[in-house]
């Protein structure tokens, strides 16, 4: 009998155990992080007003597995493992000979995967006698999915989060107050960094870089506060690896390896998640792979930006790392996908890209949206717009192999679900949506403002 199955299911029991760090892995190490005063390479204390003593070590780790406490694989097990489904409608509609796989991280409570590192970095908060936290949040995901984070864990949670969505997605504040944390809008007059910006241009949309400063200033400055971030860092990578460990597990499920493997990219951590243990498997001398970090064009991190070291944030508080970066002053125009918008990208992914293991593309937003709802009507999930990146990679992939009549096997990450993005689809089906594009003066000028750092 054909086989006809739709999703590969795991029992909580395969939970992985461990998360994996492909920093064991690495055909050459990465950039030393530099302090952003004295420009040396920092050390675990330059970090302790920040992070955990336990999240610190996992950043510079080059352990390949890192068990998973049990109170955090606990909490994973009210979604995980999240299903993975072989997408068979969508393959017949484009009447291509590839096989189309999807992860599906919209099943957290968060509608996301950033429950995933949400919840471990709450958990070791914790355990270090941490009782708030403080974070930025672009289109929301992350600030409601430490909020759900602080709840289970009972820690109060701050989110700044960026003016341009804080407007469009009034639904994502309202998630993060009934998980109990508290969000302003980003630029604020609370911070320093929030009034010198809004002195310099009080009708600015705000970015990730002005959100992040505002955060890690409010961390610096208390004791009991500390900070998280919900991407680009390692440790928030690690934490995601926990898709891609599923994920080879069901493909094999499946009897499928992907060719192909495919995220959309914002600080690089859903991409990094999924494609991470499939790139060690190859590292290690398993089958190759080709995996793909899409990026809006308006925000092109690696496909437009500069390999470089530079700031995390707008107003220079975060060391410095070695990255694709448009710049820590860019501020990209407000299209849809606010998780999208960092300027820079993690420096594992950065890394990985310079040294050919990964390829970046960059897409306007009308087609992935277009593809979004084509995805939608055969699967029947609308994705989130970030993830609309992704599918529409996806697709992208599936036609050429219709084209060149190839078979091929493509796994791509649905990040998340688009339910508290319903404003945007709107405007996609009144013909509202712009192909946004970076300003490249703008461009220009915040890479001509990049630090100079002469190693
Ligand atoms: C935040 C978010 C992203 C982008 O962040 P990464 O760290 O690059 O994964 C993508 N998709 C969804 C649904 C998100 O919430």
């Amino acid at each position: 009998m054909a086989d006809n199955t739709l999703k590969y299911n795991l029992p909580e029991t395969s939970i992985p155990k461990s998360w994996y760090n492909i920093s064991a892995d690495l055909p050459e190490p990465l950039a030393p992080v530099l302090h952003p005063g004295t420009g040396q390479p920092i050390g675990p204390e330059d970090l302790a007003p920040l992070f955990p003593m336990a999240l610190i070590g996992q950043e510079v780790s080059v352990e390949r597995e890192i068990e998973i406490p049990d109170p955090v694989r606990d909490i994973y097990r009210m979604w995980r493992p999240t299903p993975l489904y072989r997408a068979r409608r969508l393959e017949k509609a484009l009447g291509t000979p590839a096989k189309i796989f999807y992860k599906y991280e919209g099943v957290s409570p968060g509608g996301s995967h950033k429950p995933n590192s949400a919840v471990a970095q709450a958990f070791y908060n914790k355990e270090e006698g941490v009782t708030k936290l403080c974070t930025e949040t672009g289109a929301g995901q992350w600030g409601s999915s430490l909020a759900l984070a602080g709840s289970f864990f009972d820690i109060d949670v701050k989110i700044y989060m960026v003016r341009v969505s804080f407007d469009q997605k009034p639904y994502r504040k309202a998630l993060m107050q009934t998980y109990g944390a508290t969000c302003v809008a980003s630029p604020s007059n609370e911070t320093e960094a929030g009034r010198v910006i809004l002195a310099q241009d009080p009708n600015t949309s705000g970015s990730l870089g002005i959100a992040i400063s505002e955060a890690v200033e409010v961390a610096a400055k208390s004791d009991d506060t500390n900070y998280a971030l919900g991407s680009v860092l390692n440790h928030v990578l690690l934490h995601q690896s926990v898709i891609g460990r599923e994920a080879i597990e069901q493909m094999a499920m499946a009897d499928a390896y992907p060719d192909v493997v495919i995220g959309c990219a914002g600080g690089g951590s859903n991409f990094a998640g999924l494609a991470f243990p499939f790139l060690g498997e190859m590292l290690k001398g398993g089958p190759a792979i080709k995996a793909i970090a899409i990026e809006p064009a308006a925000c092109p991190t690696m496909t437009r930006g500069s390999f470089a070291y530079d700031y995390g944030d707008t107003a220079h508080l975060t060391p410095l790392v070695k990255m694709y970066t448009l710049g820590a002053s860019f501020v990209p125009p407000g299209f849809h996908s606010g998780g999208l918008r960092y300027h820079g990208m993690s420096p594992l992914v950065s890394h990985l890209k310079q040294l050919g293991l990964v390829e970046a593309r960059s897409y306007h937003q009308t087609k992935c949206f277009q593809d979004g709802v084509a995805f939608a009507r055969t699967e029947g999930i609308v994705p989130a717009p970030e993830s609309t990146h992704a599918v529409h990679a996806a697709i992208e992939e599936a036609l050429i192999a219709k084209r060149d009549g190839q078979e091929k096997t493509i796994l791509f990450n649905l990040s998340g679900h688009g339910h508290f993005d319903m404003a945007a689809y709107m405007d996609f089906f009144d013909g509202n949506l712009e192909d946004m594009d970076y300003d490249a003066a703008e461009l220009e000028r915040s890479l001509s403002e990049l630090p100079d750092i002469s190693s």
